[in-house]
């Protein structure tokens, strides 16, 4: 059996070895380092697949957030209502912007913001919502959208989890991640299930205004060279970059499956154990498991984890401290609203191996491993 590792970038990349060197090559050749040809393709290439009016490429996942907060033209103070139970990013730009967190929680299961508690944290100041979809599956967006509608709020995606997951409304409709609020926004982190060689992401809207707007501000706040509308920032998808996600989101679908595979092959095995919650699946969303995420009910964590490494499994907790409670956002302008989910969550999740190369046998032996450390673990919670 190969060691088993968390992510697996270069099995993934060796079986399109051929394809990518050739693409990141031909840039070298062109010269077009930076706005060239390949990242509008990517665009219209990635617009296509998620059926979005408009795909503007930058520079990663934490500027897509900052720059389309920016083109909401909020003031100091707006609050802007977002889980604490996700990655900083999510958090950091809206301190950064000088506007007011409003941390709300999620629910136990799915992992993502509840409708309820967005629309409890609502006040007169409230300006935008960003919903979260942690893990690979979208949040509940449907009655977000509906509160946003009623509340006149801007809705801002993190898709940077969920890239391909797609949301089914009442009415039969479906829409992809990203695309359902007035933004979207997404990263290309290397380990994201739509992963660059390098650091990259990308902001999505139908609205033609906003991609001006975005565009711009993107840009330097310029639409004509050496003319500068508004403050804007420097965040551009390279070229070599858009070569290789142009050539990975031709695999994207195929990859998400075998995520799937690895996540179905998780749940048949582990589903019956007592100490053990596996990932719910939400009923509206599709999954496209950026991670497994186990809640471990009646276990050590710690133990847990040490056992798994001692076996050669690698884990990781995403993420151990929320963003409320992170010592750098002690003095950031939030609110607090019930975060007690979020506050248990940190404690019992623990995520499995999920990439793309999983094997059969790795797979095997993982829930093996689960298996008996739960059967020697006898349970607090179970009566004897
Ligand atoms: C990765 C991630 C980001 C930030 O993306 P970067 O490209 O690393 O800046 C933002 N939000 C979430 C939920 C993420 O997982």
């Amino acid at each position: 059996m190969k060691p088993i590792q968390l992510v697996d970038l270069l099995g993934q990349y060796n079986k399109i070895k051929d394809e990518i060197d050739k693409a990141v090559l031909d840039v070298v050749g062109s010269s077009a380092y930076i706005m060239g040809p390949e990242m509008k393709q990517f665009e219209t290439e990635l617009a296509n697949y998620l059926n979005a009016k408009h795909v503007i490429g930058c520079a990663n996942g934490t500027d897509a957030l900052q720059i389309a907060l920016m083109a909401l033209d909020l003031q100091p103070g707006d609050e802007v209502i977002t889980p604490s139970f996700t990655y900083i990013a999510t958090a950091e730009v809206i301190a950064l912007l000088h506007l007011k967190s409003v941390f709300v929680d999620v629910d136990p299961e799915t992992f993502t913001v509840t409708p309820e508690a967005i629309e409890k944290a609502i006040s007169p100041n409230t300006k935008a919502i960003i919903p979260v979809h942690l893990y690979g599956q979208c949040a509940d967006m449907e009655p977000i959208l509906e509160i946003a509608k009623k509340h006149n709020l801007a809705v801002i995606e993190d898709t940077a989890q969920a890239i391909g997951a797609e949301y089914t409304f009442s009415d039969g409709s479906s829409r992809k991640a990203g695309t359902m609020g007035d933004f979207g926004c997404t990263s290309f982190f290397p380990s994201k299930n739509l992963g660059a060689f390098g650091d990259g992401g990308a902001i999505f809207t139908n609205n033609d205004e906003l991609n001006k707007k975005v565009r711009m501000i993107a840009n330097h706040g310029q639409k004509r060279k050496y003319y500068h509308d508004v403050i804007g920032v420097n965040s551009r998808l390279d070229s070599i970059q858009a070569a290789v996600l142009r050539i990975k989101l031709k695999h994207l679908d195929e990859y998400a499956a075998a995520r799937n595979h690895a996540a179905d092959f998780y749940d048949e095995k582990l589903a019956n154990i007592s100490d053990i919650s596996v990932p719910k699946r939400s009923e509206k969303s599709t999954h496209v498991f950026h991670q497994y995420s186990l809640k471990l009910n009646g276990m050590e964590r710690d133990a847990f984890q040490e056992e798994l490494k001692a076996k050669g499994i690698p884990s990781n907790v995403y993420y151990p401290l929320p963003i409320h409670l992170q010592k750098g956002f002690e003095k950031a302008d939030c609110r607090k609203e019930d975060l007690s989910v979020t506050e248990d969550l940190m404690q019992h999740v623990i995520s499995l191996p999920m990439h793309t190369e999983l094997t059969e046998d790795q797979l095997q032996y993982i829930t093996d491993t689960v298996t008996e450390f739960a059967k020697k673990n006898v349970s607090v919670s179970q009566p004897v």
